[in-house]
């Protein structure tokens, strides 16, 4: 069975006005606190996911700002995946950085800290968009950022686009694109402006409800998504998820084992992780660390974790996630083996639904495996709840 394991930095240098992750800008990190916070919890969650035996094939350092910590930190949270769980020789080792915040000795000490992919937040290259989204770099700290990694070692890198904010055109969303190729990156991640669910509540959100932004509309919105994958297909990058573009052999472990529902490990404010459960009660468990820095320290100091909360789900609500997820990559959906995984009757009940989609040119489907088309891809949430 494989796992992985994430682990979450809740720190940044400034807070963006479109952001709904857990991060909090922090003049001063408490960098050995949290760090003995995030090793506690590991050696707390490790019981969790020991029988049957899992072998982990992704760390992920997400965030916040991961590349604000200390190096030396970072290596001691892998000492300990490590000795807690079977991280395998080949694991995917990711970390994000943001452009800006780092030099060339640190991106060393991370790839010698045991990190093998970087995953650098550009979201664009244009200084006028960057300023736009509130962030404190400039696009030519993003190239930097790039070489430096390159520099530095790392030959996996994965480069961060947001196309949608306000003024952005689809002449510029193409060209942020173009750029991100110019550089070469194995892995590119594209997503729209979306300021739905948590992110009603931040700044920009507000702003936008007060007239104050004006963002670009759903068809332009879509016309710039559109012109964001012309450059990356160009460039020789494959859509294999909706939003995610790979060379081939790099598409991102991590995010994949969400997409598939298969077990994380959680540590650190604001993380979230995911373990199946055996016998006749719920199917899995989702646990949501507290997304409060100071509430998760004080949490984690006196009980070992960080959970503020967490939710049973069942074999029903697991099909729908799974369905949810599974639809957005470019392999599809294998419904014969989520049959067998979850031991329900998928492909006789969703008949209808499932020639309607083919015939409908949303899908493609061989008995076996639900494909969405692009233009299935296009409508994926509308078509994923057609199931539901
Ligand atoms: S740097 Fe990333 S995590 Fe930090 S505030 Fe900005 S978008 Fe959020």
């Amino acid at each position: 069975m494989q796992l992985g394991i994430y682990i979450h930095f809740p720190y940044c240098l400034s807070k963006c006005p479109y952001c709904d992750f857990a991060s909090r800008a922090e003049a001063v990190i408490p960098q050995e606190r949290y760090t003995e916070a995030v090793l506690r919890e590991l050696r707390a969650r490790a019981a969790g996911y020991a029988e049957p035996k899992r072998e982990v094939v992704s760390v992920y350092f997400g965030g916040g700002t991961p590349s604000l910590w200390d190096p030396h930190q970072i290596r001691r949270v892998l000492a300990a995946c490590r000795d807690l769980f079977d991280v395998q020789d080949e694991a995917e080792i990711t970390l994000e950085a943001n452009p800006g915040t780092t030099d060339e000795g640190r991106f060393t000490d991370f790839r010698m800290a045991g990190v093998n992919r970087l995953s650098i937040g550009v979201q664009s290259f244009a200084d006028s968009q960057l300023l736009v989204l509130g962030r404190k770099h400039s696009g030519s700290d993003a190239e930097r950022a790039f070489r430096t990694a390159r520099a530095a070692g790392f030959d996996n890198v994965s480069l961060d686009l947001i196309h949608g904010g306000s003024g952005h055109t689809v002449e510029a969303a193409a060209r942020d694109a173009a750029s991100a190729v110019a550089l070469g990156p194995e892995h590119v991640s594209a997503y729209a402006l979306t300021l739905t669910g948590l992110a009603e509540d931040v700044p920009m959100a507000k702003a936008v409800r007060r007239g104050e932004v004006v963002l670009p509309s759903d068809d332009e919105q879509a016309a710039m998504g559109e012109a964001v994958r012309r450059e990356l297909s160009r460039g020789g990058y494959v859509r294999y998820e909706i939003s995610n573009f790979a060379r081939k052999g790099f598409e991102a472990v991590h995010n994949t084992l969400y997409w598939r529902g298969i077990e994380y490990v959680a540590a650190g404010c604001g993380a979230c992780g995911f373990a199946r459960g055996s016998g006749e009660g719920a199917f899995a468990r989702r646990y949501m660390n507290d997304r409060s820095p100071e509430r998760y320290l004080a949490r984690v100091e006196e009980t070992g974790i960080g959970e503020a909360s967490f939710e049973e789900v069942d074999r029903d609500q697991h099909l729908r996630e799974r369905l949810f997820t599974g639809l957005r990559l470019a392999e599809g959906l294998d419904l014969a083996a989520l049959e067998k995984d979850l031991g329900l009757e998928i492909r006789s009940p969703f008949a209808k639904v499932i020639a309607r989609l083919v015939r409908e040119e949303l899908a493609a489907y061989d008995g076996t495996t639900l494909r969405l088309t692009e233009r299935g891809f296009d409508l994926h949430s509308e078509v994923a709840v057609r199931f539901f």
